[in-house]
């Protein structure tokens, strides 16, 4: 699988369609534990040069994609061109065909209060098969031994949900996944920066 590395970050260097059917196998293959993607675009490999837990968290990523022409033109100027431009607003309907035809069910975090479940809503009339697991809106003591945080990711854990999706920001939602990827018992979180607001109307 071709990989390109700008800014001391490894880029998967896919399709959609093989980011999609990396999703498929690995949840049918239920990992031991839970696998990160994120998606990065010009302003996240910006931040990720000052910022070193953001930067290590990267690192620890299992695949990493591509959003944008600043990180499409970073990797051409290493002689290097991007099959695709790959992000969560353009995933994410595809992602809930993909999981509605394949009986896999994804958790939505992110957002403010009622915004992930009005998303939900949306692709559940589009997909009638999809299977949401549950909903919870983004803000909450996230910090690591709050009880607030533990109570979110028990409240995803008891939704069996195999694709958790987290729309908190980046570098937030990275960060937030790596922190908390040991207990969570999905097969794939992925961080989706603002996709729930984009799909909530
Ligand atoms: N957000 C959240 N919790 C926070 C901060 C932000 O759920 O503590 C949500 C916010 O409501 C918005 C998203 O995260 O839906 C951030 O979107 P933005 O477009 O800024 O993220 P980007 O796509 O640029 O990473």
């Amino acid at each position: 699988n071709p990989q390109i590395s700008v800014f001391g970050i490894t880029l998967d260097n896919w399709t959609m369609a093989q980011l999609l059917n990396e999703v498929l196998q690995q949840c049918q293959r239920k990992p031991q534990s839970m696998q990160q993607y994120a998606f990065v675009n010009a302003d996240c490999l910006n931040i990720s040069t000052q910022d070193e837990s953001y930067r290590q968290c990267l690192q620890q990523t299992k695949h990493i994609f591509a959003d944008g022409i600043g990180v499409r033109l970073a990797c051409l100027s290493k002689a290097k061109a991007l099959q695709d431009n790959l992000n969560g607003t353009d995933m994410f309907p595809r992602l809930c065909k993909l999981a509605a035809a394949n009986n896999l069910s994804i958790y939505l975090l992110g957002g403010r209060s009622g915004v992930a479940k009005a998303a939900a809503n949306n692709m559940q009339q589009r997909y009638p098969k999809l299977n949401i697991a549950g909903c919870h809106s983004g803000y909450f003591n996230s910090e690591s031994n709050s009880d607030d945080n533990q109570r979110v990711i028990d409240t995803i854990n008891q939704s069996n949900a195999d694709i958790l999706l987290v729309a908190m920001g980046a570098p937030k939602q990275e960060l937030w996944l790596a922190a908390n990827k040991q207990q969570l018992t999905c097969s794939i979180g992925i961080g989706v920066g603002g996709l729930f607001d984009f799909y909530a109307n």
